[in-house]
């Protein structure tokens, strides 16, 4: 169901007082890097993660609440997303570095984050340079990059619970392996702290800009897109697949590179990439993947599992899209 002035007028009357910020009817798509996807009902930026919590606490349980980092593996769907999507940014923002340790709160960029220690000196956080996310992203999907993920370099992160309480947990309460961290998902973290090595500032430097020109070449990163929308298979021993074969390479072969949907897209750059070639609603971008999904496992066996989270409602008055698919001329 769409959003109605009224509905959200007893919305926000349902709210606790915060210090921090409500917002109503918040256009999400320009909140995420595929720019598709419909509204949120209210928008909720906390003063910090005290302000979290009081909200947490005092929220009524029957309102959904949905956290966003910047929208970097994230599909929100064209209906939009019901109830109080939280934003953390302000506050939330901060790196301090001390020693060989570094804490950062759960809406600086992972980018920010590898420039400060790569200042600092500090080795280690040279793979962030390439994940156009915030830290709290990272840590809810164990992010990572070139063999090196969140996981190898934290020592604790801070959450709030659904109901307000807060946690400080250590790296092995949080089960992190490839692509997956095990923290209950109604935790919004809101801090961390990650330890590198005292290194050469200058190879650090080096290392960060072999990561931006790979980037550059390999991946479609200056289009509208998720980043990579399935994980590798072959990663996933726990789950009993045993691919050898990377996404991009089953994708590949079974013919899917190019492939489009509306204004949706396999890239031909890097084929585990969808983009949106402008006109792309989040229905195609959804309906292409679970093509993709198909195809692959028709042709290799290997069902697919998505790595970008799917967010929100659909639509109802943009039905899901008929299938035309359409392969771009080589
Ligand atoms: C061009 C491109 C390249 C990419 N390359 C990589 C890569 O090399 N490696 C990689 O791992 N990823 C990559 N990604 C994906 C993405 O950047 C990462 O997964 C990133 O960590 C997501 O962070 P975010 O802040 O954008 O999270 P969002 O996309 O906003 O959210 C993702 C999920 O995390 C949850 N979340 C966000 N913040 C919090 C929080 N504070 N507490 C709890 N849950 C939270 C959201 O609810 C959502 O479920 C790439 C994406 C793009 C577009």
């Amino acid at each position: 169901m769409m959003a109605t002035p009224a509905h959200n007028k007893t919305l926000l009357s349902r709210l606790p007082v915060v210090r921090g910020r409500y917002i109503e009817h918040v256009d999400l798509s320009g909140s995420t890097w595929f720019r598709v996807g419909g509204p949120a009902d209210v928008l909720f930026r906390p003063a910090d993660a005290r302000d979290l919590a009081t909200f947490l606490t005092e929220c009524p349980r029957d309102i959904p609440r949905t956290v966003l980092g910047l929208g970097s593996n994230l599909l929100i769907r064209d209906g939009g997303v019901r109830g109080v999507v939280i934003r953390l940014d302000g506050a939330f923002n901060e790196i301090e570095v001390s020693g060989t340790t570094v804490t950062a709160g759960a809406g600086a960029l992972d980018v920010n984050l590898a420039r400060v220690c790569r200042d600092a000196g500090l080795v280690g956080f040279e793979f962030m340079r390439g994940i156009p996310g915030t830290v709290g992203g990272g840590l809810r999907i164990n992010a990572g990059a070139y063999g090196s993920a969140f996981g190898d370099i934290l020592d604790w992160a801070e959450a709030v619970d659904g109901t307000g309480t807060m946690h400080r947990v250590g790296l092995d309460e949080l089960e992190m392996s490839y692509r997956h961290c095990g923290a209950p998902q109604d935790w919004i973290f809101t801090s961390s702290q990650f330890h590198g090595q005292h290194g050469d500032q200058w190879e650090i430097s080096a290392r960060m800009q072999d990561v931006r020109l790979a980037r550059k070449e390999g991946q479609p990163i200056n289009t509208r897109t998720g980043g990579s929308t399935f994980k590798n298979p072959g990663n996933d021993i726990a789950n009993g697949d045993s691919s050898e074969l990377r996404a991009w390479e089953l994708i590949d072969r079974a013919g899917c590179r190019g492939l489009a949907l509306g204004g949706a897209q396999v890239s031909q750059l890097h084929c585990n990439f969808l983009i949106n070639n402008g006109a792309a609603t989040a229905a195609d971008l959804e309906a292409l993947g679970e093509e993709v999904r198909r195809r692959v496992h028709a042709h290799s066996g290997v069902m697919l599992e998505w790595e970008i989270y799917r967010i929100g409602e659909h639509d109802p008055e943009n039905d899901l899209p008929e299938l035309v698919l359409a392969k771009e001329a080589p």
